[in-house]
């Protein structure tokens, strides 16, 4: 009798993106007359940097000749990929981090999804509330949760964000093995200063935990006293992976491209205590289940770190930023509490009573739609996320809407 892994029981479904899909389907239909505008999903808009689809056109000719074809690539990616991640990415930043430090990969989703399964069932793990659902559910599937009672699984340390921290946890009070940080933040747009990471780092390394930094949203960064990454911490390389990817930063969302950095000095340990290095488990794991991004795509990854990409993915960066400056300027007009939407493409609202509600409201009476709070886990009750992700023309209209709405 073959006999599931029974984690998978304890899930909650994820009602959240099909829910939303259902209500707005439902307007649609009662309302056909309105052009309903979508700031829910978090899904890039623009097509790709120019200088990509240059570089990955090129790539792809070369892949129709024999003399410059190419089969199975590095696992881990391509020199001439990690070499540009590593001067572009880390070391103009004086974060010392090597390219055979940079595992090349299809997705952060991945990345931070599968990077669990190197720790024991044991592990303590800490995870963000509200929070990019990935981190808990892929650490639920591994064994690591308890049953799921009064909207929380037992046996995970919950790291509380809230107005009254700015949306950046505390410290936990308890001893934990496993932390996920996410900076500049998905869902809240929050993100963190150089001494609140240094804290951050410093407790891991007491505690020997690990943390798990995600910074899929690094691009966005306009304030330059914020880490753009972890690495710029003293002390990281020793206790600390980071992910990061071009879906947001250079549109790659249909495109496939990210990558993750696990330095060579980060340690881990067995039951006994004996130090183990993670940079060859990762490698381990990485090459027995994974074949590499494909040529040209790591081509056109390339390409982002030429001259023209790097002012192409500013130019990308800026055109969503206007948007979000537009949403948090109409919402805190109204007198709503926003977080991030400078430093971040989501806007974060308080929503003077429930998400749903909020939610519905703002899609009956405006036609728009924006994610409820609730969804990215219980403290997120009371708040909605708005998206940048949109035409500049469609988010005007949007607030135009929102704020005869709320007037
Ligand atoms: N990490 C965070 C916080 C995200 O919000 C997302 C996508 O929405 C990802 C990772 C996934 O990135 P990728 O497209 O590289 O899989």
């Amino acid at each position: 009798m073959i006999t599931i892994n029974e984690n998978y029981l304890r899930l909650q479904a994820s009602y959240l993106f099909s829910d939303i899909a259902k209500r707005v389907a439902k307007f649609q239909q009662d309302n056909p007359q309105t052009d309903v505008i979508k700031l829910g999903i978090g899904d890039v808009t623009k097509a790709l940097p120019q200088a990509a689809i240059t570089a990955f056109h090129k790539a792809v000719d070369e892949m129709a000749d024999d003399a410059s074809f190419r089969g199975y690539g590095p696992e881990q990616g391509y020199d001439f990929l990690r070499e540009a991640i590593a001067k572009n990415d880390f070391q103009a930043r004086e974060a010392e981090i090597a390219a055979d430090e940079i595992f090349v990969s299809d997705g952060a989703k991945c990345d931070t999804g599968n990077f669990q399964e190197l720790f024991s069932e044991e592990a303590v793990v800490a995870i963000p509330d509200p929070v990019y659902p990935v981190y808990l559910d892929t650490n639920v599937m591994a064994g690591r949760s308890g049953e799921f009672t009064n909207g929380r699984f037992e046996n995970i340390v919950y790291l509380d964000c809230t107005k009254e921290n700015g949306f950046v946890p505390d410290l936990p009070q308890e001893k934990v093995d496993l932390i996920y940080l996410c900076f500049p933040n998905n869902p809240t747009g929050s993100t963190i200063s150089k001494e609140e990471l240094k804290g951050w780092v410093d407790f891991a390394a007491e505690n020997k935990a690990l943390i798990l930094f995600d910074a899929a949203y690094e691009g966005f960064i306009v304030d330059e006293s914020l880490p753009h990454s972890i690495y710029e911490i003293e002390g990281a390389k020793k206790v600390a992976v980071e992910f990061r990817s071009f879906s947001k930063t250079a549109g790659f969302t249909g495109t496939r491209c990210a990558f993750t950095v696990v330095p060579k000095e980060c340690l881990v340990y067995d039951k006994s205590g004996a130090e183990h290095s993670l940079h060859a488990l990762w490698n381990r794991r990485h090459c027995t289940k994974f074949n590499g991004v494909s040529y040209p795509v790591q081509r056109a990854a390339e390409a982002i770190y030429s001259p023209e990409g790097q002012a192409q993915c500013k130019e990308l960066a800026a055109f969503y930023r206007k948007n979000a400056e537009t949403v948090l300027k109409t919402m805190s007009g109204l007198g709503y509490f926003c977080m991030g939407g400078i430093n971040s493409p989501y806007i974060w609202i308080e929503a003077k009573g429930g998400s749903w509600q909020f939610f519905d409201m703002l899609l009956e009476k405006a036609g728009v739609v924006c994610t409820p709070g609730a969804g990215f886990g219980s403290c997120g009750e009371g708040y909605i996320r708005i998206s940048s992700f949109n035409s500049y023309e469609k988010v005007v209209e949007a607030m135009e809407r929102v704020e005869k709405t709320l007037q």
